[in-house]
């Protein structure tokens, strides 16, 4: 199995097979943009679904949410956001582009030093002590760092002068806690219970870039666990376990996998761990998991002047909820999902295949139908439409027959089935399994309870 080495096959893929195209690219394109094409839709969208069905649909306790992106900017004050959202930026004074101080210190010592864990003034520090220079230009010659914030500003108002300063979201976590109370009161959940929601964030990010690793606007998958004091390391070794067997269920190596525990937590934070890949660009973030006291609902409190403070039906205690935080990126998972599916072989006539090996139930088709020849294509529609009802299937009667299965082995579709003549005769086709390559007869009756079985999550 050919580990991948860089990250140009996999873009280069995608844009060629309808995954990921470069945004806005007939207009020279719209930097760190990405566009989701027809396969990169339904590989995605089957990530999130099989995120919301482990997290919220299987889980009794857990509710979903869709909040607005757009908040009453009072959120941001009570989150931190608006004070101290930001990455240490720095200016190269001669090519006047614009570097992560940490990311450079990351770059410099190869991942031996830890930025994070470091001020401002110890960067500064280090940079000038290890000339680390300008990645662009070469030239050792930065301005002081400043810190930068990250959130993006728009403005509300319909007349000029009227307007008030708005953000785009730089997280969903906030909607999840700003509606703590209405869901607790209109479910009648009682802590512990979790608020999950799948949406959209935006960052004004200074260093973007890996593909859709790093990018300005990008979609996160959240879980936030309330529950009492001292309940809450226990959540956090369960959220911990959870989010890592998530991964490995959806066919992710775990030697690919490792749990890293952040150096530097925030003030209020009891502890804090990311989950990173093995990525094509090295080990980094996947998801974060962290158990942040009862920091977020206070907050809330304090800002919003309403209480924020929970019942106990039982003891009738009143307390306000600690929260325990599981945050994945859903374009970043896509990302893990393709680098790890990812596979060139050598077949025995010396071709090289490259195939994705996605978990079916992510696999963005389900089912190709293939006609062996265009006068078969009759038999083949009706076909596809029976199984469309069920599945997401693609249709292909152009090309050779070895060259649309090699079309559909590079977008991961776990089976091909071929209708010949002997269709006609007797109803049975031809399933090809694209991981093994075998293929058995089957009957087109069986089909839909066969490929139902195969794709469960
Ligand atoms: P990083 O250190 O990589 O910038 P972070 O620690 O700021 O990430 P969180 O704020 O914890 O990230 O966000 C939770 C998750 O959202 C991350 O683990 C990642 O999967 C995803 N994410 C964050 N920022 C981006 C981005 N700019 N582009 C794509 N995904 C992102």
């Amino acid at each position: 199995m050919e580990k991948l080495k860089n990250l140009d096959k996999i873009v280069m893929l995608c844009k060629n097979r309808g995954i990921i195209f470069p945004g806005s690219e007939i207009y020279g394109g719209m930097g760190n943009t990405w566009d989701y094409g027809p396969v990169g839709v339904e590989l995605k969208n089957n990530i999130k679904r099989a995120w919301w069905k482990r997290f919220v649909q299987e889980s009794p306790t857990t509710y979903g949410v869709d909040a607005a992106i757009l908040m009453n900017s009072r959120v941001w004050d009570a989150s931190g956001h608006t004070a101290s959202f930001s990455d240490p930026k720095m200016d190269c004074k001669n090519c006047k582009t614009r570097h992560r101080a940490d990311n450079l210190i990351s770059a410099h010592s190869k991942g031996k030093e830890n930025p994070d864990a470091m001020s401002n003034e110890e960067m500064e520090a280090y940079i000038q002590a290890h000339h680390v220079c300008c990645p662009n230009c070469g030239k050792c010659d930065w301005t002081p760092i400043r810190q930068f914030n990250l959130m993006f500003e728009t403005s509300r108002g319909v007349t000029d002068g009227d307007t008030n300063k708005i953000y785009l979201r730089p997280e969903t976590a906030q909607g999840e806690f700003v509606n703590f109370l209405n869901i607790q009161r209109s479910m009648r959940a009682k802590v512990p219970f979790g608020i999950a929601q799948v949406g959209k964030a935006f960052r004004n990010e200074i260093t973007p870039g890996n593909f859709i690793f790093r990018t300005i606007e990008f979609e996160q998958m959240e879980h936030q666990q309330f529950c009492k004091e001292g309940d809450d390391h226990k959540f956090y070794e369960e959220y911990k376990q959870k989010a890592f067997n998530f991964l490995l269920d959806l066919g992710i190596k775990k030697e690919n996998l490792r749990f890293k525990d952040h150096d530097k937590l925030a003030h209020y934070a009891k502890a804090a761990c990311d989950i990173q890949y093995n990525y094509p660009i090295g080990w980094d973030e996947l998801n974060g998991i962290h158990n942040r006291s009862n920091y977020d609902l206070s907050r809330h409190q304090e800002y919003s002047g309403k209480s924020m403070e929970y019942t106990d039906p039982y003891t009738n205690e009143k307390y306000i909820p600690n929260v325990v935080e599981y945050s994945i990126g859903a374009d970043r998972l896509t990302l893990v999902v393709l680098c790890d599916a990812y596979d060139e072989e050598t077949l025995e006539n010396g071709e090289t295949r490259v195939v994705m090996h996605f978990h079916p139930a992510i696999a963005p088709f389900k089912v190709a139908i293939l006609p062996l020849q265009k006068n078969l294509s009759e038999k083949a529609k009706e076909v596809y439409s029976s199984l469309s009802k069920d599945f997401m299937c693609d249709y292909d009667e152009a090309g050779s027959i070895g060259k649309r299965y090699r079309r559909q082995d590079e977008i991961g579709t776990p089976f091909c089935v071929t209708i010949d003549f002997d269709t006609l005769e007797n109803d049975t086709v031809t399933i090809r399994y694209r991981d093994t390559m075998k293929q058995e007869r089957i009957a087109i009756e069986k089909l839909a309870e066969f490929i139902k079985e195969k794709i469960k999550f």
